[in-house]
């Protein structure tokens, strides 16, 4: 299929938000058909009807264009080899079913639930892998009616060669067999007539002219089913591409159910971390680039990407590193754009009124600014600059003993009838820095003497931000108002 153009997939089924699993399938599918100059289809997998949830769709689409990941053919621009939606598909997969059915290559399989539940359990008693028993391969037309006269509604099973191996060769993991005597008769089309996801996949590939399936380890046992079908249906085989698995921050297997982390991309975005960090994140979940490069743009990623340096080894959802990375992506970022992001954070504190004034904005600005170095994402805004947002400030214990060392009740006087001199339009940072030179000139303190006091009067912390922009940040009245209770400790 070498010569042929590339075309690759993301095939989500719409049960919910956009997992970072298939966040990372879908990045892996989009660069590759990006570097290739090929095509990438946004196809929508919705045959198990009871696990479809609504506006799901919407949901992963919307995740997707915010990590900016854009598509060539889905169900909302359209494209040549449509409709990109399964439900929307069901005659076709109907007049390939008929086709199987007619070749004896499949059959109508009329067993109840709680028969084949009865086989199961029979198989496992004897310690056997539990399989579909084939009881219906080769019913006559008497049975197949007799049945037909109970009202039992057949499923439509794929008939699997016996003895046979199937060799997958995967761009990831080389030549896998598997015997097909593992492999029970499995469903296709349920009995409503709608199609089975490794049935209607296969359909789909086909019909899209899908030359390379790419997507997470978790299908390679659905691998060997889907080429049987395309076999059978005389279809030629995309390449395969199984990428690793991800692994919790644990080094188990990740599992939906688990909320000990956030599964969802949605999940990040309203904590405020930023897209494209995401995504240098999910490139590297299983995709190894040549050299010591840690952070790259989409476009580097366009060039860099290739199916040779994806892993098979399992790889680890690292959140210290996801966070990392962000941070190195925020402090680089736009402060406007920071900005934006903090807003709801805080309105959600309780620290922002609904409507920012300009003028708020500018001060929140610039408050951003002096945290944009340590924030790891826009949500840590809230905890970071907690004391900009409390009229009281209370000293705790830890701070107390700086402000009762001998020196402290001479230098804030003094620093504070600096300040107080200050007209309101000159209380800036320069001039914050020149009250505090004066202090020292006249008080003889400097250095930690001098600073820490002010610091902890200020903020009430012996460590934080850029102390002559924190104070004037904080406001001149604000600040007046401490250093008076923290003279009162002196
Ligand atoms: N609908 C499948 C899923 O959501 C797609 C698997 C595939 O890429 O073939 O997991």
């Amino acid at each position: 299929m070498s010569s042929q153009e590339v075309r690759v997939r993301f095939a989500p089924s719409p049960t919910g938000h956009l997992h970072i699993g298939g966040a990372r399938s879908a990045l892996f599918n989009y660069l590759y058909a990006r570097h290739h100059g090929g095509k990438f289809i946004v196809r929508i997998e919705d045959t198990d009807q009871a696990r479809n949830v609504e506006e799901a769709t919407d949901k992963l689409m919307t995740s997707l264009k915010w990590l900016g990941i854009d598509w060539d053919e889905s169900t909302d621009v359209g494209g040549p080899h449509g409709p990109y939606r399964s439900m929307e598909r069901l005659d076709t997969y109907q007049s390939y079913l008929n086709q199987l059915l007619e070749e004896d290559k499949a059959y109508y399989c009329y067993m109840t639930e709680a028969e084949l539940e009865a086989e199961r359990e029979a198989q496992l008693a004897r310690g056997e892998m539990p399989k579909y028993s084939g009881r219906d391969r080769n019913l006559t037309q008497e049975e197949r009616e007799a049945f037909e006269a109970k009202g039992l509604k057949p499923v439509v099973r794929f008939k699997v060669p016996q003895g046979d191996t199937v060799v997958i060769d995967d761009a990831v993991r080389g030549k896998v067999s598997f015997e097909t005597e593992g492999i029970g008769d499995f469903v296709i089309a349920r009995s409503d007539g709608v199609p089975t996801y490794n049935f209607a996949v296969v359909i789909d590939d086909h019909l899209m002219k899908i030359s390379h399936v790419i997507r997470g380890e978790e299908h390679l046992s659905n691998a060997p089913r889907q080429a049987l079908v395309f076999e059978a249906l005389g279809f030629e085989k995309p390449k395969f591409a199984h990428a690793s698995l991800i692994l919790n921050p644990d080094r188990q297997k990740m599992s939906k159910r688990d909320e000990s982390i956030m599964q969802f991309v949605e999940q990040y975005k309203e904590l405020g971390y930023l897209p494209e960090a995401i995504v240098n994140f999910l490139a590297l979940l299983g995709w190894s680039p040549v050299g010591e490069q840690e952070l790259f743009t989409i476009d580097e990623l366009i060039e860099q990407f290739s199916l040779e340096r994806v892993s098979k080894a399992p790889a680890v959802f690292d959140t210290d590193k996801l966070a990392w990375v962000n941070n190195q992506y925020v402090k680089e970022a736009d402060s406007d754009r920071l900005t934006d992001l903090a807003i709801p954070h805080l309105q959600e504190a309780g620290h922002l009124e609904a409507d920012v004034s300009a003028e708020k904005r500018e001060w929140l600005k610039k408050l951003v600014k002096l945290y944009q170095e340590q924030m790891h994402y826009a949500a840590e805004i809230v905890p970071l600059s907690k004391l900009f947002f409390q009229k009281e400030i209370s000293y705790p214990e830890e701070v107390q003993p700086v402000l009762k060392e001998e020196q402290v009740s001479e230098v804030l006087s003094h620093f504070k009838s600096e300040v107080e001199q200050l007209e309101d339009e000159d209380f800036n940072p320069e001039n914050v820095k020149k009250a505090a030179k004066t202090t020292q000139k006249a008080t003889g303190h400097k250095g930690k003497k001098l600073f820490m006091p002010i610091r902890v009067a200020a903020t009430g912390q012996m460590h934080g931000p850029e102390l002559p922009d924190a104070i004037y940040l904080l406001g001149k009245e604000t600040v007046l108002a401490r250093l008076d209770q923290a003279l009162e400790i002196a």
